[in-house]
């Protein structure tokens, strides 16, 4: 299929864009940012997206870069997944995230989509967002008033909807640096390489006087948006790392979710079941990278 006709425009600065945007608004008129393409493309062939506009960011040069200040790893929002795979600076400071990128897609896809996009578009089934709540991540929005900073446990708020209004644009993802100590783990289980996961786990932990403290698990893959599996977190603050205490970590996590998704891929009891198996797996890969060892 062909997508419906727009009218397309190509603006030169993220402010030119903000207010393209909001001058559509104005008038009525429903425009759609258009960044690497990957998931936004396919819904215009299959129609079931049909803007009067698209506004194409692709010369928005100033938002591609990644650079550390402060303890923060700032990454402009155009800069591609590729580019992220290729850092060396991510790789070293922020290994989580790392890890995370080199599970999205296949590299063509990953060499056009941009890390941006993947924050805007909130699939439920994708690595960033996930990442983005278990690493306490933070969106930097531009609109005609000016900028805003939304952490990222306020920015995902349902299926493929987040906090940016349709005036507005994400120009930069800010990446908090993995403290020295931390463990983590990164998991998820899908059909075939390159697949959105059925179901994934970001976990963080420290170990501090033999016992875990400050852990984030966060799974995605299960609803609408990821979650944080607080009471399987309560279950091991304050514990020695053991087998046991992460199987009984993932049985509450599992408990935890009200009802996980269902569709093509796999039934809700299904993806009950995978998340204690994942909550398992990445406590136990976490706890070794913090440099502990589990009886
Ligand atoms: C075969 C295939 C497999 C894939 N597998 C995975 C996978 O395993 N995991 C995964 O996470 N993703 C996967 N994707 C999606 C891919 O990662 C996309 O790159 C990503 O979802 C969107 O990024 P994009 O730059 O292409 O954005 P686009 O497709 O251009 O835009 C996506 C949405 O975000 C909005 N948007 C984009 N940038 C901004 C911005 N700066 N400000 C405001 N709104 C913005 C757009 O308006 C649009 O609504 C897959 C895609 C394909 C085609």
């Amino acid at each position: 299929m062909k997508p419906a006709p727009f009218d397309y425009v190509v603006p030169e600065t993220a402010e030119e864009a903000v207010s393209c945007l909001q001058k559509y608004e104005d008038d009525g008129i429903e425009a759609t940012v258009l960044a690497g393409g990957q998931s936004f493309v396919p819904l215009l062939n299959m129609r079931m997206a049909r803007p009067d506009v698209v506004v194409d960011l692709r010369k928005l040069k100033t938002l591609k870069y990644i650079r550390e200040e402060d303890g923060v790893i700032a990454i402009g929002a155009m800069t591609t997944k590729r580019e992220v795979e290729e850092s060396e600076l991510i790789q070293q400071r922020q290994p989580l995230f790392h890890a995370s990128t080199l599970e999205i897609g296949h590299l063509q896809i990953r060499s056009r989509g941009t890390v941006g996009g993947s924050m805007a578009q909130a699939d439920p089934a994708a690595e960033y967002p996930a990442v983005a709540l278990a690493l306490g991540m933070e969106m930097k929005i531009l609109g005609t008033d000016g900028e805003r900073i939304v952490p990222a446990d306020e920015f995902f708020i349902t299926y493929l909807t987040t906090e940016i209004d349709s005036t507005e644009l994400l120009t930069e993802v800010r990446v908090p640096v993995l403290a020295e100590g931390t463990g983590w783990s990164f998991q998820e289980l899908a059909r075939r390489h390159g697949d959105f996961a059925i179901v994934g786990g970001a976990v963080t932990l420290r170990l501090d006087g033999g016992v875990c403290t400050d852990p984030h698990i966060v799974l995605f893959g299960v609803g609408a948006t990821p979650v944080r599996m607080t009471a399987a977190e309560s279950a091991i603050s304050g514990q020695a790392p053991s087998a046991e205490l992460f199987a009984q970590a993932g049985e509450q996590g599992a408990a935890e979710l009200e009802s996980p998704m269902a569709d093509v891929h796999a039934s809700a009891e299904y993806r009950r079941h995978l998340a204690k198996v994942i909550i398992k797996r990445c406590l136990l890969e976490a706890t070794e990278r913090a440099g502990g060892s589990v009886s």
